[in-house]
């Protein structure tokens, strides 16, 4: 009695087959007599019928919702009539001959037969869903996620290896990498006091793997950041992660995106038009007050700084930077309040309405007529304004912007990608008082910014680009530094003495001293990629064992406190709390 079919994948061929199935219980009915088990495995279901006279019957009686059983039967087709289209087998059914227990099963927390029957899963709290993973895991959603993140990882394999790629392992027991967060230590045991670091990325292994020769590497590789968790981050998630040698920024640019449409293709059946478009850093804030443009929608920024230079109107007057944007919408006074608390920015949010003809409410008196005609504001539409400091006043209505582009609907639908190119190298940062890189401190600055490297420093460009689909960053790399003497440079810069940067990165530099090819890369956040290409709005949706909002995982219950002998084997003694 072995398996012969996927329970889901049991159809009108198989009409007349004996066939062996082993699933769980997704439904069993009774009915005049007859019982209906609909049989589950992950590729879907069938019904089964029990008749009064056969074998299986006093068997069938018995199963429960979730149970385990094996079933034989012949596959017949269903009477039109009673033909279920919501499911792939809902031509046929399986007439059962016997019937075998092959383990019970509590009743679960939470229902998960519907999605599988076509109807759809009733809403279940976060945290009872994390709680019993396993229960979780079987409903439909799941499955279906976690198999088009395998083949979005699949089709990374195929295609990286057949463009010359060599996956490689690095280690999670390693040195600090800096990517902007915080280490999480592991202690040694065979060194008291001393700690390991969980890899941030494994941004230095894979450039000392150029420098070893290797000349393309890619890592679906594990990365470990201690941050505070927004929303939707994880202390522990993929990238795949991937450098190159002897290649300039359009080279990484190009392969990238090849490898993009070939996921796409493969694994959603979507074709991406490539190239993306390429678009500056300073132009995305410009226009759209953000370094991760949304472009499903246009609602474009204007800048009409020189329209209200030295003007009556001492807000705008001697602002850095005024920005506009036109709502397609005559706003409400509360929507107005609303959107004025998403635009933090100084000076708030100013506004006015396109009425008869002309600009009526709000900053009405203030605005020069011309730009009616520039902003191209239509009649019952209205007009939204932000000034500031430069920054400030294009990201805070950025922010508008996107909160526009939901509530009006327009945020839907499609795969829009772009290239966010030429970064900032730096960007200062205000509470230490110095200069801290945006990307990370292998950065290669743009070669034709060298000589302002030390004169102004804000005003050098890097080597550095984003991937942004549908207003997500999904990946980011630079081109490296590859010389010696530039990565000292730039550590200087940093604020990072000789010293210091030979206790940190003495292994990189001197890996840089043996003869460094030209070399950059890119990762990708994986998890990222594969929620939105299941329409998902969590990662947590396509992680099997995900932590929630607090980095807890409910189901181990990790972190949890640790035996003394353990702490005393490692030499650490716990601090009494304060609290
Ligand atoms: N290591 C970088 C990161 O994790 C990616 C890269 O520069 O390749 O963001």
């Amino acid at each position: 009695m072995r398996r012969t079919h996927y329970c889901g994948n049991v159809n009108t061929s198989n009409v007349n087959e004996q066939v062996v199935l082993e699933g769980w219980v997704n439904r069993r009915r009774d009915l005049g007599g007859l019982i209906f088990i609909d049989l589950r495995d992950r590729e879907g279901l069938v019904q089964v019928v029990v008749q009064p006279e056969s074998l299986a019957y006093a068997e069938a009686d018995r199963v429960r919702s979730e149970w385990v059983v094996r079933v034989r039967g012949t596959v017949q087709a269903r009477p039109a009539e009673q033909v279920n289209a919501r499911i792939a087998s809902g031509e046929v059914e399986v007439v059962a001959e016997g019937l075998e227990v092959l383990a019970e099963a509590k009743t679960p927390p939470f229902p998960i037969d519907a999605a599988w029957r076509g109807e759809e899963d009733p809403a279940v709290s976060e945290d009872i869903r994390m709680r019993y993973r396993v229960v979780d895991l079987r409903r439909r959603a799941l499955q279906r996620n976690l198999r088009l993140r395998h083949e979005v990882v699949a089709a990374i394999y195929r295609f990286l290896d057949r463009e010359g790629f060599i996956s490689v392992e690095t280690p999670f027991l390693t040195r600090s990498t800096p990517e902007g967060a915080r280490d999480f230590l592991v202690p040694s045991r065979l060194q008291p006091g001393q700690f390991y670091a969980l890899p941030q990325s494994p941004q230095l292994f894979k450039q000392m793997l150029m420098v070893a020769g290797y000349d393309r590497y890619f890592q679906i590789a594990r990365c470990f950041r201690d941050e505070d968790l927004r929303a939707d981050r994880q202390p522990d998630f993929t990238q795949l992660d991937l450098e190159m040698s002897f290649v300039d920024q359009e080279d990484v640019l190009e392969l990238n995106e090849r490898l993009a449409a070939y996921v796409f293709e493969e694994a959603l059946g979507v074709e991406l038009p490539i190239p993306f478009p390429r678009m500056t850093y300073a132009e995305a804030m410009n226009r759209y007050g953000s370094d991760k443009p949304d472009l499903r929608f246009g609602l474009e920024m204007h800048d009409v700084t020189e329209r209200f230079r030295g003007g009556e109107f001492r807000a705008f007057a001697g602002a850095e930077a005024v920005k506009a944007l036109v709502a397609p919408a005559a706003l409400s006074r509360r929507e107005i309040e609303e959107l004025e608390a998403i635009a933090k920015g100084k000076g708030g949010l100013a506004w006015s309405r396109y009425e008869g003809g002309a600009f009526s409410g709000g900053i009405a008196k203030f605005i020069p007529e011309e730009l009616a005609r520039e902003l191209g504001v239509q009649e019952g539409q209205t007009a939204l304004f932000v000034a500031g400091p430069w920054r400030k006043s294009v990201e805070s209505l950025g922010a508008v912007r996107l909160e526009l582009g939901k509530r009006l609907g327009l945020a839907q639908g499609g795969f829009k990608f772009l290239w966010v190119v030429d970064f900032p190298l730096l960007e200062w940062d205000e509470e230490n008082g110095r200069w801290t890189y945006m990307h990370h401190p292998f950065t290669s600055p743009n070669l034709e910014d060298l000589e302002l490297l030390e004169r102004d420093p804000g005003k050098v460009r890097a080597l550095a680009y984003d991937m942004v689909m549908n207003g997500t960053e999904v990946g980011g790399g630079s081109i490296r530094i590859h010389r010696r003497d530039l990565q000292e440079r730039m550590f200087a810069l940093l604020g990072i003495g000789p010293e210091e940067a030979q206790e940190k990165f003495g292994f990189l530099l001197e890996a840089l001293s043996f003869g460094a090819p030209p070399h950059g890369g890119i990762a990708w956040g994986l998890d990222r990629w594969v929620a939105n290409m299941a329409g998902e709005g969590s990662i947590r949706e396509v992680i099997a064992f995900p932590k929630n909002k607090e980095g807890r995982d409910p189901l181990t219950e990790a972190p949890s406190p640790v035996a003394e002998a353990q702490l005393a084997e490692l030499g650490i003694a716990l601090r009494k709390s304060d609290g």
